[in-house]
């Protein structure tokens, strides 16, 4: 961060604004932080008091040793003391915030994963992702502002290093949740699977009396899907399940148009 000091006595001067590096854009938008300024006000830092040693007379960790941080700093680090200071007061409510996170990430990453095995491209069609991948999103989310949140609310506290501890524990347990329930449990073929059978039933066993209960692939190459479909007569039958694209047009709003077509062999 660039300090530019003013001759104030009110303002401690302005810095670069580091989202957007002084640019006021993210990307095509205007950056939230300054408003598209590319400057932030400096104000002293709350951990420091302004002054630039901590509390065990070292340089403050927030700051650098430069007394002032940016006014949107200051504001997450308020914001990380307050919840800092509630875990302090109810070291459960982290616990069953996390407990919760958990149990969305084990039921929703194991979806998102065989979506993602289909083609990756497809994942990113707003209408597949949601509702799994937009839960799992969330969750992970929460995890890691819940973890941000007791790093930095505790920075200059000598009492902090076991919260710092537990919110990192809680954090990795998330991202292991996630890869348990996804790539390590699934074998890919779960929503392609439930698309076949549906497409069996829906169109090639319309009119039938015969019914498929149940899909299970078993290997893949390409877009193209063998395994074999068990019927509701008890007969087990071989299958190929295609996953074929349709194309998608370019407006801004359209979704990956795609379709799945299975032969019964
Ligand atoms: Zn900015
Ligand atoms: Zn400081």
């Amino acid at each position: 961060m660039e300090l530019q000091h003013k001759d104030s006595t009110q303002s401690k001067g302005t810095c670069t604004c580091s989202w957007c590096k002084g640019s006021g854009k993210r990307g095509r938008r205007t950056c939230p932080d300054c408003n598209g300024l590319g400057t932030l006000h400096l104000v002293d830092c709350p951990d420091c008091l302004g002054t630039g040693v901590s509390r065990d007379r070292g340089v403050c960790k927030t700051c650098k040793g430069k007394k002032a941080v940016s006014s949107v700093e200051a504001d997450r680090i308020h914001t990380a003391r307050e919840k800092y200071d509630g875990y302090l007061q109810n070291p459960a409510g982290v616990f069953f915030k996390s407990i919760a996170c958990y149990i969305a990430i084990a039921f929703t990453a194991r979806s998102v994963w065989d979506q993602m095995c289909v083609t990756l491209e497809f994942l990113f069609d707003a209408e597949m992702i949601f509702p799994s991948g937009f839960i799992l999103l969330l969750a992970l989310s929460i995890l890691f502002k819940q973890w941000n949140n007791l790093i930095k609310g505790s920075t200059n506290d000598a009492d902090g290093s076991k919260p710092r501890t537990i919110g990192t524990v809680l954090f990795i347990v998330g991202i292991l949740t996630a890869i348990i329930a996804g790539p390590v449990t699934s074998d890919g073929f779960g929503w392609m699977e439930s698309k076949a059978k549906n497409t069996l039933n829906d169109k090639i066993l319309k009119s039938s009396s015969v019914q498929c209960l149940e899909v299970e692939l078993s290997r893949k190459v390409d877009y193209t899907y063998f395994g074999k479909a068990k019927m509701s007569n008890g007969e087990s039958k071989d299958i190929v399940a295609r996953f074929v694209k349709t194309g998608r047009s370019h407006t801004r709003h359209s979704h990956l148009k795609f379709k799945v077509t299975v032969d019964l062999l």
